[in-house]
């Protein structure tokens, strides 16, 4: 099928869906300028030492993984992070069609920034802008956590417990929040129109998502730029780059 024939139908699709869910991966804010970090190219699979600043064990156990931790946070490129047209062309589909939940692997904020509300909005991965303390149950703003690093504090403790503080984002060997996992997989099973953007779809248990959706009956639709395990049982694979086929497609809702 010709690119444009091809979103026409998708748009109607979507157009005539009762409950769309989307995920999305890693692939949407690399145009944003966010590395992908956990998919099988990511920054932290192919560097075995900046996955350790990613893994609980070794984050919990060594003051100096923690040390490089916070300067990495602090130069993050997140910061300056702007949401790009793919964010957008999504927040335009809640207005335009029925869009129940965006579950995202991503721990940018950059849907929430571009638009989408943010309580259909679920982080499976959580998110960079809040710091979590590891003992008690204290959430802050992450940019007062890191006016501490930059003021000279290399390993900056909770205020309220003196617990480790780490970004709220899951990380390697840290279990997901079994509430979000659940209103996730609630969501897949009740959506009749799956749309998988920017994901790999091979790292679980995102990807267990499609799966669910697929078992209730609903249609698959993949963009993603590489091949997923699931685009056999896709209605229809959109490979184009995000930036420009997302907002084509949802212009055509
Ligand atoms: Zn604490």
């Amino acid at each position: 099928m010709a690119v444009s024939t091809e979103l026409d139908t998708v748009a109607s699709w979507l157009r005539d869906a009762r409950r769309i869910v989307v995920l999305t991966g890693a692939g949407i804010s690399t145009e944003s300028g966010i590395p992908d970090f956990r998919g099988p190219q990511g920054v932290w699979t192919k560097n075995p030492e900046a996955e350790k600043t990613a893994t609980l064990h070794y984050y919990v156990s060594d003051p100096e993984i923690r040390k490089r931790a916070w300067q990495n946070r602090l130069r993050s490129e997140m910061w300056q992070a702007e949401p790009n047209t793919g964010h957008r062309a999504l927040a335009d589909l809640e207005r335009k069609a029925a869009l129940d939940t965006l579950v995202t692997q991503n721990v940018d904020g950059l849907h929430q920034a571009a638009g989408t509300s943010p309580e259909r909005v679920i982080e499976i991965h959580g998110n960079v802008h809040e710091v979590k303390c590891l003992s008690c149950s204290f959430r802050g703003p992450m940019p007062e956590t890191l006016e501490r690093v930059r003021a000279g504090e290399e390993d900056p403790r909770c205020l309220d417990c003196g617990g480790i503080l780490k970004s709220a984002t899951i990380s390697f060997g840290e279990n997901l929040v079994p509430a979000d996992l659940d209103r996730a997989q609630r969501a897949a099973q009740d959506s009749d129109l799956f749309l998988a953007v920017g994901s790999s779809l091979t790292v679980y248990p995102a990807a267990g998502l499609p799966e669910v959706a697929l078992a209730s009956g609903a249609r698959l639709v993949v963009m993603n730029a590489q091949e997923t395990p699931f685009d056999r049982f896709a209605a229809a694979v959109v490979s184009q780059q995000l930036g420009d086929v997302l907002p084509a497609l949802i212009e055509r809702v």
